[in-house]
C-alpha cells in the first residue's frame, strides 16, 4: 500500500530538493565544519550511523540543555531524539552535572567500589525487581556478558531473538529470517564473525508456535528481547504474548533476559515492571547515567547462585565478562543522580502525558488529512507508521518503512527546528520536555503532510 494514497514520488523529490537547499542554506558554519571533518573523519562524521541524519550533513552541535540543542549556526531545536535514548533524562541534567563534577575532582576510576554502588544495586532491585546487579560501560557490553552467562549457566550453544531486533553490535544477533524461513546475516551485518545460522535462532514477534518451535530442541541458552520493539519501530506485545514467552521459556529451561534499554520509557521500572515480566536476566544501558556511558545488567537469585559456582576468584579477571571500566566510580555517581533526582517516578508522569500529547497531534493529522496511518505510543515514546493499524511483527513494520518519505519528513521537520531520531519515526520525551515542544512538532508533521498532499 503506499503510504499516501495520492503519494506523488515527484512532488516529493522536489520537496526534498527545496529542503535540502534551505538546510544548506541556513546551515553554512556546519557545513564549513563537515568539509573539514571529510578530509579527517571517514564520511565525515565521527560514527556510521550519524550519515542517516536526512539534511546534506548533519548540524554540528554548539550547545544542548534539557530537550533542546543550538546548532553551530544559531538555530533552536526541539530534540525528540535524544541521543537516541542516550540522553532520555534531558541535557546536562543539573544533579547528574552536579554529581559527576563532584566525582571527577574525586577520582573518575580506580577500580574499586565507592558509596554510590550499592546504593545503585538497592535502587535497581526497587525498579526492576531482580535482586543482584553488575555493570557495563554499554548495553551492547551488557548483552554480550548476559549471553555469555546463559551458557555457561545452560551448557547450551545458542541464543534466541526476535526478528529485526537490535540489542546494539552483539554478534549472535544480528540475523533475521529470510523468506524462505531460514535464520541469515541480516542485510547490513558487517563482517560477521561466524555465520548467525550458527549460534542463532529467530523469531517473529508475537508469534508464540515460533518460539516454541525454536526452544523445543533445549539448544537454546537464552531469549534475548525487548518486551516491545523499537528499533525497527515500535511494535507492541500482543495480550497474552508475554506469558507464553515466560511459560515457554521456563518450560524449555531457556534464560529470558529482557533488554530494557529503549522500553525503560515505559515506566520507571521499565516494561518489566510496568507490565509485571519476570525475567531472569535485566539489562538497561544508555540513559541510566544521564549521557555518562553506563549499563547495568540484573539477574535473579537462581542466575546469581549459577554464576557463583561456575566462576572461580582466579580467572575473574579473563572469563569474558567485565571490563576495567565497567562500574567505574563517574558512571555510579552519575547513575546515582540520575535515577535519584532526575529520571524519577514523577518525572514519567510528567513525560507519558507529553508522549501521549505528541501521539494525538500526530493522530490528528492522520484522520484529518485521511491518511493510513497510524500512531503507537509505548510511555513516554512515540511513533507513527506508514500503515493503517498497528504492525504485530517487525517484518510487517519494516515492510510499510518508506525511506525516502521518511527522509523527507525528518528534513521538514528539522528545518522548522524540531529533531527527530534518524531510524524511523520515532520520538522520545524527557523529563525537560514542555507542551509547547510537543505541539511545535504537530504544527510541522501537519504542514509537512499539507504540502506533500499538495
Ligand atoms: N539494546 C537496545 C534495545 C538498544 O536499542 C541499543 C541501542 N540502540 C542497545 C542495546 C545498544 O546500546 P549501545 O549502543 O549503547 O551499546
Amino acid at each position: 500500500m503506499p503510504a499516501i494514497a495520492t503519494l506523488d514520488r515527484a512532488r516529493l523529490a522536489a520537496l526534498m530538493e527545496r529542503e535540502q537547499a534551505a538546510f544548506v542554506d541556513g546551515h553554512p558554519r556546519s557545513a564549513a565544519l563537515y568539509e573539514r571533518a571529510r578530509r579527517s573523519l571517514l564520511g565525515g562524521v565521527p560514527m556510521p550511523w550519524m550519515v542517516k541524519w536526512p539534511g546534506a550533513f548533519p548540524p554540528f552541535v554548539a550547545v544542548a540543555e534539557g530537550a533542546h540543542f543550538r546548532c553551530v549556526d544559531g538555530h533552536d531545536y526541539v530534540d525528540f531524539c535524544l541521543g537516541d535514548t542516550g540522553a532520555m533524562a534531558g541535557h546536562g541534567a543539573a544533579p547528574t552535572v552536579a554529581a559527576v563534577e563532584s566525582q571527577l575532582r574525586r577520582g573518575i576510576t580506580h577500580m574499586l567500589p565507592t558509596e554510590d554502588a550499592p546504593w545503585v544495586g538497592e535502587e535497581l532491585q526497587r525498579r526492576f525487581r531482580l535482586p543482584y546487579w553488575q555493570f557495563a560501560i554499554t548495553a551492547t557490553d551488557a548483552n554480550r556478558f548476559s549471553i555469555r552467562l546463559a551458557r555457561m549457566i545452560s551448557g547450551r550453544p545458542l541464543v534466541a531473538v526476535h526478528d529485526f531486533n537490535y540489542h546494539g553490535t552483539v554478534d549472535e544477533t544480528f540475523a533475521w529470517l529470510a523468506d524462505d524461513g531460514r535464520v541469515e546475516a541480516r542485510r547490513g551485518n558487517i563482517g560477521p564473525p561466524v555465520d548467525p545460522a550458527l549460534t542463532t535462532r529467530v523469531v517473529p514477534f508475537n508469534d508464540v508456535p515460533a518460539l516454541e518451535a525454536a526452544l523445543a530442541d533445549g539448544q537454546v541458552a537464552a531469549l534475548l528481547i525487548e518486551p516491545a520493539l523499537t528499533n525497527v519501530g515500535i511494535v507492541l506485545p500482543q495480550p497474552g504474548y508475554h506469558d507464553a514467552v515466560r511459560e515457554i521459556t521456563r518450560r524449555t529451561g531457556t534464560l529470558l533476559i529482557i533488554d530494557e534499554t529503549h522500553t525503560i520509557c515505559a515506566g520507571p521500572g521499565g516494561a518489566t515492571a510496568a507490565w509485571s515480566l519476570h525475567p531472569d536476566i535485566l539489562v538497561i544501558g544508555k540513559t541510566i547515567g544521564g549521557g555518562i556511558p553506563a549499563a547495568a545488567y540484573g539477574m535473579s537469585e537462581s542466575v546469581a547462585a549459577a554464576i557463583d559456582a561456575g566462576m572461580s576468584v582466579e580467572d575473574a579477571d579473563v572469563g569474558g565478562i567485565g571490563g576495567t571500566l565497567a562500574g567505574y566510580a563517574l558512571s555510579l555517581a552519575a547513575i546515582r543522580a540520575t535515577l535519584d533526582e532526575v529520571l524519577t517516578d514523577s518525572a514519567f508522569d510528567r513525560m507519558i502525558p507529553l508522549a501521549e500529547r505528541w501521539a494525538a497531534g500526530v493522530q490528528e493529522t492522520i484522520v484529518g488529512r485521511k491518511l493510513p496511518w497510524h500512531v503507537t505510543r509505548l510511555g513516554a515514546r512515540a511513533e507513527y507508521h506508514f500503515m493503517p493499524a498497528p504492525p504485530s511483527t517487525g517484518r510487517e513494520q519494516w515492510e510499510h518503512a518508506d525511506f525516502e518519505l521518511e527522509r523527507f519528513l525528518h528534513l521538514y521537520a528539522l528545518n522548522r527546528g524540531v529533531l527527530m531520531t534518524p531510524f524511523h519515526n520515532m520520538a522520545l520525551m524527557s523529563p525537560a520536555t514542555t507542551e509547547s515542544d510537543v505541539d511545535r512538532h504537530s504544527e510541522v508533521f501537519g504542514r509537512a503532510v499539507d504540502e506533500l498532499q499538495g
